[in-house]
């Protein structure tokens, strides 16, 4: 049975215990969950006294910081593993990256770096097999510390994990302005809340650093079903109990044996082009655009029929008349109020701008609700192209347009034409149209071809009447007509009306149409030759 040891104890003992090797090294595996093999693996301290049995760093690690002991013990530490490293060289046994952890107390002795540098050289290992985890919070210098600290490591090219992320302190405004290689998010500090609020944070966090290009590493993953959420967010790399426990050098050795290795690779491959990592800076000139330059536009991936928003701009929400909270849209649907047969264009969309690795485009329309006008069908133009992908999920960049008003203006058009036609198909028919706010009248393709009309006759009726197609004696009552129409006084009229210079008696008709508040909003005309029979 172990007993924790007192301060003084752990003091007194401090000097044996490096020599001795009561102060030793566990190994926990880092493993893919997708394929099974290993990583990496996390050095991590342990402290066997002969007499209280094995002591936790939770216990004495404060001890050796409060003491300035620290430095020399994460030294011994790192020692310990390049032995251990050497010893797999040696033997021709390929070892995995090794991380080591650097204290916050390591940080401000300025030599650190230096010393763990010389002991690396003197085992000869590979600088790829030694890694360094430290904390973003590591300073008690402040961020300037930390910063240099890296950028000595980085000379080194060692490469550098960020310990616990998602301890509370750590920002994204940190991630990218330290650059460290790797981001271990640490499981424990959300324990519980995979569906809540925990969950969102881990996935939030999970594509914050997709977009930094930067691999991430869960930590503290106890069961499968963390690991699989994990998997299922983007995050294939996991330490925890659920692989491993930390062991014994002579098991790790064993381990790294038995189980297959792989390098890390970043969470996603980023189109070269693209910085998409200024995205999340708000001051950045990307974030600029993306808010105030480009109009609406969102950001989302798309794996196996699924999409997921991750970033909208204001314009965006405005472009689809959303009412909802810009939050509440992440991690929402992409194809909000799409049908089925949209829902097929847009995603037929997807794999064309894959497959082109340029700009597509496709309307798509969508049935929206929103609190105050209640249900309306819109429009929506996406100009869309893939900016990043991995093995089976891709990252998308789409600007949207609302183009509702244009398709309807469009499919009026359309109709009124196919009216026109229709009036005209019947022989002797003129039809025409007139806007009665602005008194445009649209002639049909007849009434151009045969009274020579212009395709829009402004100030109508006037010009008819001036060019004699209406004679004189009937023009009052035919502005008359008008004026009526405009005033919704009439809702139809009609009248054998003799046209052009020749005088041909037409049945002249019009019929009022009115918008949903019932006020006047267009007049339909037609000219029917007046044939034998109607006399
Ligand atoms: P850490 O760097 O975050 O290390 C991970 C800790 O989580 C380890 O605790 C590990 O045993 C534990 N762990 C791993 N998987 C699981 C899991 O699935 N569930 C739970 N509940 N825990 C898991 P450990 O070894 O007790 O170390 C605690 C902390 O002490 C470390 O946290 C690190 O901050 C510090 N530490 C350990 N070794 C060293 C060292 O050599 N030097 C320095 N400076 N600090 C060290
Ligand atoms: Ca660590
Ligand atoms: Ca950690």
């Amino acid at each position: 049975m172990s007993k924790r040891m007192t301060e003084q104890e752990l003091l007194e003992c401090f000097d044996k215990a490096i020599i001795s090797g009561d102060i030793f090294v566990t190994y926990q595996p880092k493993i893919n969950h997708i394929t099974g093999r290993m990583i990496g693996a996390e050095a991590l301290m342990r402290w066997k006294d002969a007499e209280h049995g094995m002591q936790y760093p939770s216990d004495f690690i404060p001890v050796l910081e409060k003491n300035d002991l620290i430095s020399r013990a994460d030294l011994a530490v790192f020692e310990l593993v390049c032995k251990m490293l050497h010893g797999c060289l040696d033997r021709a046994i390929t070892p995995v990256p090794v991380s080591v952890n650097m204290s916050r107390y390591d940080i401000i002795k300025t030599d650190y770096v230096d010393k763990i540098e010389a002991i690396r050289k003197k085992y000869d290992i590979p600088v790829k097999y030694l890694h360094v985890e430290m904390t973003e919070t590591s300073s008690i210098g402040g961020m300037e510390l930390v910063s240099n600290t890296l950028k000595k490591l980085h000379e080194y090219s060692y490469i550098v994990e960020m310990d616990d992320f998602g301890s509370g302190y750590s920002s994204l405004n940190i991630l990218k302005d330290l650059s460290f290689d790797v981001i271990k998010l640490d499981m424990r500090f959300l324990s519980g809340e995979i569906g809540g609020r925990g969950g969102t944070i881990i996935s939030a966090i999970v594509q914050m650093a997709k977009w930094l290009d930067t691999p991430i590493i869960a930590e503290g993953v106890e069961t499968m079903e963390q690991a699989d959420y994990m998997k299922s967010i983007g995050c294939k790399y996991i330490q925890g109990y659920l692989y491993s426990k930390p062991v014994t050098e002579e098991e790790f050795i064993n381990k790294m044996q038995q189980i297959e290795h792989e390098p890390v690779t970043p969470a996603l491959d980023l189109i070269s082009a693209m910085d998409a990592g200024k995205f999340w800076d708000p001051k950045s000139m990307e974030t600029l655009i993306f808010n105030n330059f480009v109009g609406g536009a969102a950001i989302f991936t798309y794996q196996n029929g699924n999409c997921e928003i991750l970033r909208v701009n204001k314009k965006y929400m405005r472009e689809l008349v959303m009412n909802v909270d810009e939050q509440e849209l992440i991690n929402g649907d992409p194809f909000y109020g799409m049908d089925e047969e949209n829902r097929i264009i847009f995603i037929n969309t997807l794999e064309r701008a894959i497959a082109s690795k340029e700009e597509e485009v496709c309307d798509t329309w969508r049935v929206v609700c929103s609190k105050t006008c209640g249900e309306d069908k819109i429009c929506i133009r996406s100009y869309i192209r893939m900016i990043g992908k991995t093995d089976n999920q891709y990252l998308f960049y789409s600007m949207v347009q609302n183009i509702t008003a244009e398709k309807i203006h469009y499919n009026e058009l359309y109709e009124s034409e196919r009216r026109f036609r229709f009036a005209s198909e019947h022989a002797n028919v003129y039809a025409w149209e007139v806007d009665l706010a602005t008194m445009k009248m649209h002639p049909c393709y007849r009434c151009m071809r045969d009274l020579k009309l212009p395709p829009v006759v402004e100030n109508y009726p006037e010009p008819v009447i001036e060019n004699g197609i209406f004679p004189p004696e009937y023009a009052d009552m035919y502005r008359q007509w008008h004026r009526d129409l405009i005033q919704g006084k009439v809702d139809n009229l009609e009248a054998v009306i003799p046209l052009t210079v020749g005088h041909v008696p037409f049945h002249v008709r019009y019929t009022l149409e009115r918008d949903e508040n019932g006020n006047p909003f267009k007049a339909y005309g037609s000219a029917t030759l007046v044939v034998d029979e109607e006399k």
